[in-house]
């Protein structure tokens, strides 16, 4: 029975240690919107490490902290909505038609606070986000990006037909890049996208080609990828791409 009791207990250390190891930490602070001049109070990342690179959002070429909704803030007064990190900018010369923009939009009724969506559904935090980036000239990575954003966290909170839309979107601009890159890390990334959008918007019949595609990618040293960088990064791509295979072949949900 001690025995029993030491084992229970050594297996619980490990697990103990195992979700330390894998914790994220964040912080509430008070940050102001740059239209309405109103504080907000948001979270903000304190610490993580680089196991977040091994999460299966990473299928999606998705990482944390993009994948916690925390990282999209919302301005409860006028609905002003950008990721971390942009929020407290906006340029001043364009404040006035965002703030026309924001105004025209109807959302539900929703408590000021720090908690997530507070009534007001996440998509619409989000069309007021697309507003704002709207009016900055992003270009088509962005959009990849914010869209692929879009879907993962409409698909966490039930938004199942929002997060499709979403993920269609993300699609077709993945497949426009795809034409015009030449860089061998950025085309295997996108087939990468492009197989993980396929499957998640129901078009199951390509991906295996698409994945076919991108494992025969060999990376090679090139702008944004320095020669001694090369072989992690093939051995972590080719990673990405065996899992989500394995996630395909059994015609599973991906986890997120
Ligand atoms: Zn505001």
């Amino acid at each position: 029975m001690r025995k029993l009791v030491i084992i229970v207990a050594a297996c619980a250390g490990v697990l103990f240690a195992a979700r330390a190891l894998w914790a994220t930490t964040w912080a509430e602070v008070e940050i102001q919107c740059p239209i309405c001049k109103t504080q907000v109070k948001v979270m903000e990342p304190m610490s993580f490490g680089s196991y977040i690179y091994q999460w299966p959002s990473r299928m999606q070429l998705l990482f944390w902290p993009t994948t916690d909704t925390s990282s999209l803030h919302y301005c409860f007064k006028c609905h002003y909505s950008a990721f971390m990190g942009d929020f407290e900018t906006f340029p001043t010369e364009k404040a006035g038609l965002l703030r026309t923009k924001l105004g025209k939009l109807k959302a539900p009724k929703a408590e000021p606070g720090v908690h997530k969506t507070a009534g007001v559904p996440l998509g619409f935090w989000f069309d007021a986000a697309e507003l704002r980036y709207r009016l900055l000239d992003k270009n088509d990575s962005f959009w990849s990006l914010f869209y692929r954003v879009k879907g993962y966290h409409l698909s966490t909170t039930g938004d199942e037909e929002g997060a499709k839309k979403a993920r269609q979107k993300a699609l077709g601009i993945v497949e426009q890049l795809l034409v015009l890159t030449k860089s061998s890390l950025k085309k295997k990334e996108l087939l990468v996208t492009r197989a993980a959008m396929l499957y998640l918007t129901g078009k199951s019949d390509d991906v295996f080609k698409v994945l076919k595609e991108a494992t025969a990618i060999q990376l090679q040293a090139e702008d944004g990828l320095k020669e001694d960088k090369v072989k992690n990064a093939q051995e972590y791509m080719d990673a990405v791409i065996k899992q989500l295979e394995g996630h395909v072949e059994k015609g599973e949900k991906l986890p997120q």
